[in-house]
């Protein structure tokens, strides 16, 4: 048996990871799940799984949360310090599926314990880079990508020198937006930028699919997780979602990782590494999908993955106000505040600021994070629509 913990249970990976450990059960034992504010949502999942600990961020929900597992012997708690306590009990696997940089502190902490980590919560990594990568060599801890691409990527390198590798292709579906012109994306509202084709995730990423910023923060992603340099690094638009990456080899060979667009997929591959498991995705049907075709990017109308390979170049804390800028910025346009195309404006705008030095510790990155969320915040100030 071995022992995991969530954090970000309620939301979109942590349902799909839970979903697969019920079908599991006997082979998993949960130590902590975590949610912002969903009590409720958190109360029954932790019942169910018979969690040692739940813990809500938000600490009115602490209340709910107490009430909801009363009589269950099962710990309740609430707040910043209390997630990252949660982080760092230890736990055989702990999967990183909160949203935002809001998930590094903690996955730092489980970082820290030295054991393994599945890390969905992509913001933590572009947000900490080398403070992250230099944590998990310093404590030999074990980082394993859930994010589809990233988990092809880890794949299709099983067994390979990576001073083989001559490229590192992304592939991206290119959002429900894809086909828009320029013009109409101004229009585009918060429910037909979630509305993607391929995947069902949370609203954030969902956006950042949109707006092909999810592409960017993965590139920067990939450059953490797997150190080929930028230069080898390439982003191509693949509508169907099937092939999920490529790793190119000097020799010319070109291996790619195909499957379903289910993140159980992925997230099977991290619980049961270096073995696999059963998932009940259906099995993938080439003959029903019937063709995959490829588009290299258009980034006139979706700048952010330029704005991502610029910010990857420049290093220091440029991913950090990049990722900042970009989650303000989403915040504002799911309420309605801002037009979709002042989402990448913003992000450009508050990279073009005065740079803040490069950031050697935790304190230093979550410094530079608040630093830029502030400025964007500023400046949305004057794009707002009335
Ligand atoms: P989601 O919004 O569905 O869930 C987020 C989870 O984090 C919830 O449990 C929520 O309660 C918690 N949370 C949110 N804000 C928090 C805060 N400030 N403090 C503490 N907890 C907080 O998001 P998701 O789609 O599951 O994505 C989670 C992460 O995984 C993101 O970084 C995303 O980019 C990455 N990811 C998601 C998918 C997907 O299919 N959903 C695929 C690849 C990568
Ligand atoms: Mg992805």
């Amino acid at each position: 048996m071995r022992s995991i913990t969530i954090l970000g249970a309620t939301g979109s990976v942590g349902a799909s990871t839970l979903d697969l450990i019920r079908r599991n059960r006997d082979e998993w034992r949960v130590v902590a799940l975590t949610a912002k504010r969903h009590a409720g949502a958190l109360a029954a999942l932790a019942r169910e799984f018979g969690a040692e600990l739940a813990v809500v961020s938000d600490e009115s929900a602490l209340p709910e949360l107490r009430e909801a597992l009363a009589g269950t012997g099962i710990e309740a708690a609430s707040g910043e310090a209390a997630l990252v306590e949660a982080a760092a009990r230890p736990a055989d696997l702990t999967v990183a599926a909160i949203v935002g940089c809001a998930g590094l502190a903690p996955t730092m902490a489980a970082i820290e314990q030295g054991g393994t980590i599945a890390l969905a919560n992509k913001e933590a990594l572009v947000s900490a880079g080398a403070v992250m990568t230099a944590a998990v060599a310093r404590h030999g801890a074990t980082l394993l990508p859930v994010d589809s691409e990233h988990n092809a990527i880890f794949q299709c390198l099983a067994g390979n020198a990576i001073a083989n590798v001559r490229s590192i292709t992304l592939t991206a579906s290119g959002g429900p937006l894809r086909e828009w012109p320029y013009a109409r994306l101004r229009t585009a509202t918060p429910a037909q930028a979630i509305d993607h084709p391929n995947w069902r995730m949370g609203a954030k990423i969902s956006v950042d699919s949109a707006t092909m910023m999810n592409k960017g923060l993965e590139f920067i992603e990939a450059h953490h997780l797997f150190p080929v340099g930028l230069d080898a690094l390439r982003i191509v638009i693949h509508p169907q979602s099937v092939i999920h990456s490529m790793v190119e080899y000097r020799d010319g060979s070109t291996l790619a990782q195909l499957g379903p667009s289910d993140m159980r997929v992925p997230i099977a591959a991290c619980l049961a590494w270096p073995g696999r498991i059963d998932t009940p995705c259906a099995p993938l049907d080439l003959a029903a999908i019937g063709e995959l075709t490829f588009q290299a990017p258009d980034e006139d109308r979706f700048p952010a993955t330029r704005l991502a390979r610029e910010a990857a170049r420049q290093g220091g804390a440029a991913p950090i106000v990049l990722n900042a800028a970009n989650e303000v910025a989403v915040a504002a346009f799911l309420a309605g505040q801002i037009a979709f195309t002042d989402i990448s404006a913003l992000v450009e705008q508050t990279l073009g600021r005065d740079p803040p030095p490069p950031p050697q510790s935790l304190d230093d990155v979550l410094a530079v994070d608040a630093l830029a969320r502030a400025r964007t915040a500023e400046m949305l100030e004057l794009v707002r629509v009335a």
